[in-house]
């Protein structure tokens, strides 16, 4: 075995960095947020490369006084807490005091900086944790921090790092959060000489919502406001129409911080539930000023954790506040049938006009009305019947729950039991049921002459009856697992027919929607998806897949490509055509929706032709079955 030896502080410095730095993103999180403590009121925020190769970060704040600059590059040296009793009050977003020691460690620094009351600014160079220069030099007031080739002397570090336009994409989320965290200041971030972000610094966290949105989503919020002894909320939460299809669009900033807390996320969604389909999450901004004694803070090495002291009365809080603003009248006459009728007719009459004007924004509009309004349907819109909150199911976990509740930066939820998501759906197990099925030989070819169709009950279920048996059968998750099979079979076969969508829609994508896109676009176009791009960040769909049509609309479409954010790494074709594929179940025939004999004959006469027609492909069942002999013993004829 070698000697036991003692590493040198750079070697410290360097595995540290590990856990604060780990790509462009940590980096700028870093300075951006050291920038906002020292009372900026405007930053800049430059890369390029994606940030691996050059990081600027510009402030107007407080500089830093020459003869401390070396100081403040020391791990644990920090301007912001004395002990640890003051990270109970702590109001600034850095306590660690390790941040620029780890940058530093990392990469090649310069940093200039100027206080208010130092005659000259100071310039400091530190490269891999070594000094390399420390002069007098001519500044403005404020700080400048350049960070340059991330990991040049980690290589197994840099390896880890992704393409450049995808540590850019996250740079740029980064600094999004952080610009809505903090409405107070102006912040800019330019990507490869060009402006991608400038928010005011005005306070108005609606025009930042603009800014970074788009227009869809600011004009549909709502606003939020709460005024308790000692919480407050402020902020916007959207409206139904403008649901998505993962968490990415639920943030809230706990004193102006981005955390994610499973007491308030479970406040949000169970407020939401009555207006919103299963599998959908609300966009919501919401900003909480907590007092220090309703916290309890955790610190770790790496992270702060945070923890309410009463979590029932936050749950309820939140519920409340949320509750009230979806309740506000404005949103119940969109729902009104008549209207509905008027958008469509005029939408079908439109849509025979000989030759369509290239880009029409009304026609859009009408299109988005109808979708909506379709969208609300769907989602049983309704007005919430419930006066009291239903008891969070945390009140009998909370003991589990110790540390999790409020992580920065990380993904909570995982100890809450909430819907499944699409990755969690249920296994297609065979119930008992299914197994007599094959023991009827319902699905021999001689036997469908056989079946008798009985008829439909409850609007939704289909009788049949073969073989001393009863088979239900659901219209819906049966017309869903004919619709996925045959995209499945589209998509593996290529032989699609794509339709002219006239005129196009248009798809506004953040970044991280962006680059999905960009990366599954192959999948889309093998469907049958014609999308090109618009300009900024908008994309137009000319044409979608033939059986998809009447389904195709931009909530649909940006749910799918939202969908694909949750693969997380995985890049299997097979699973991204599923995803893709279980989006056709959208267009199936609803529950209650009454069908003719011979509707519900192709129906089954399709389903019955598939390999597996049992489960729908969300694992429910799509046929059960009942025995005249279990009839029979129910009516106590057979003992
Ligand atoms: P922390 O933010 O956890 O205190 P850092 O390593 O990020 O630790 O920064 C160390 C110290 O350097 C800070 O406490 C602060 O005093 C000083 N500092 C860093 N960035 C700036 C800045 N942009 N303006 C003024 N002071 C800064
Ligand atoms: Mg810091």
């Amino acid at each position: 075995m070698p000697n036991i030896t003692v590493l040198d502080q750079n070697t410290i410095n360097k595995i540290a960095a590990g856990e604060v730095i780990e790509r462009p993103a940590s980096v700028v999180k870093e300075l951006l947020e050291n920038a906002i403590d020292a009372k900026s009121t405007a930053v800049t925020v430059e890369i390029k490369e994606g940030g691996t190769s050059f990081i600027r970060v510009t402030d107007n704040g407080c500089g830093i006084p020459k003869e401390e600059v070396p100081l403040a590059f020391l791990r644990h040296s920090t301007s912001k807490i004395k002990s640890v009793e003051d990270l109970f009050t702590i109001s600034s977003l850095g306590f660690r005091g390790e941040a620029l020691a780890s940058i530093a460690a990392v990469s090649q620094v310069e940093l200039i900086t100027k206080t208010s009351v130092g005659l000259t600014g100071t310039r400091f160079q530190i490269e891999g944790g070594e000094e390399r220069s420390l002069e007098e030099i001519g500044a403005p007031e404020g700080t400048t921090f350049i960070a340059r080739n991330l990991f040049y002397n980690t290589p197994a570090r840099k390896k880890f790092l992704k393409t450049p336009s995808t540590e850019g994409a996250h740079v740029a989320e980064l600094v999004e959060k952080l610009a809505l965290s903090h409405p107070e200041v102006s912040i800019r971030f330019i990507q490869n000489n060009q402006n991608k972000l400038h928010t005011s610094g005005n306070h108005n966290l609606k025009d930042i919502v603009y800014t970074v949105f788009g227009r869809e989503i600011a004009s549909n919020l709502l606003e939020v406001t709460v005024n308790k002894p000692q919480v407050s909320i402020h902020g916007y939460i959207g409206k139904p129409v403008i649901a998505r299809g993962n968490r990415n669009y639920e943030n809230y900033f706990i004193n102006g911080r981005y955390i994610k807390s499973s007491i308030i996320s479970r406040a949000i969604e169970e407020a939401y539930r009555p207006f919103m389909m299963q599998h959908k999450y609300p966009f919501t901004m919401l900003h909480f000023s907590i007092e220090s004694e309703m916290l309890d803070v955790n610190v770790h090495p790496t992270k702060m954790e945070l923890r309410f002291r009463d979590g029932e009365m936050v749950y309820h809080l939140v519920y409340q506040a949320v509750s009230s603003a979806l309740a506000h009248k404005e949103l119940i006459p969109e729902v009104e049938l008549e209207k509905k009728e008027e958008v469509k007719q005029n939408f079908s009459e439109k849509k025979h006009e000989p030759s369509p004007e290239p880009f029409e924004r009304r026609r859009l509009m009408a299109m988005e009305q109808q979708a909506a309004a379709v969208e609300k349907k769907d989602s049983a819109y309704a007005f919430p019947k419930r006066l009291t909150p239903p008891q969070p199911s945390f009140v009998k976990e909370r003991d589990d729950l110790a540390d999790n509740w409020l992580k920065p930066q990380a993904p909570a939820m995982e100890k809450l039991p909430e819907a499944p998501t699409k990755d969690e759906v249920p296994k297609r197990e065979k119930g008992p049921e299914q197994l007599d099925l094959f023991d009827g030989k319902l699905l021999e070819p001689k036997a469908r002459s056989m079946h008798k169709l009985i008829g439909q009950l409850f609007d939704t279920y289909w009788l049949v009856e073969f073989n001393e048996q009863l088979f239900i059968i659901d219209q819906h998750a049966a017309h869903e697992k004919v619709l996925y099979e045959k995209t499945m079979g589209t998509l593996k076969t290529m032989e699609y027919i794509s339709q002219l969508v006239s005129p196009p829609i248009i798809l506004t994508l953040n970044q991280n929607e962006e680059i999905l896109l960009k990366r599954h676009l192959k999948y889309f176009t093998d469907m049958g998806f014609e999308i090109e791009p618009f300009g900024g960040r908008e994309y137009a769909v000319r044409g979608v897949p033939a059986n998809l049509f009447s389904i195709a609309k931009k909530g649909l479409l940006i749910e799918m490509i939202d969908g694909l954010s949750e693969d997380g790494s995985s890049h299997n074709p097979d699973m991204i055509y599923e995803r893709v594929a279980s989006l056709s179940c959208k267009a199936a025939v609803k529950g209650g929706h009454r069908l003719s004999a011979a509707e519900a004959n192709e129906l089954i006469d399709q389903l019955l032709s598939l390999e597996n027609p049992y489960a729908c492909p969300h694992g429910r069942p799509t046929i059960i079955s009942m025995s005249k002999y279990e009839l029979e013993k129910k009516f106590k004829r057979i003992v």
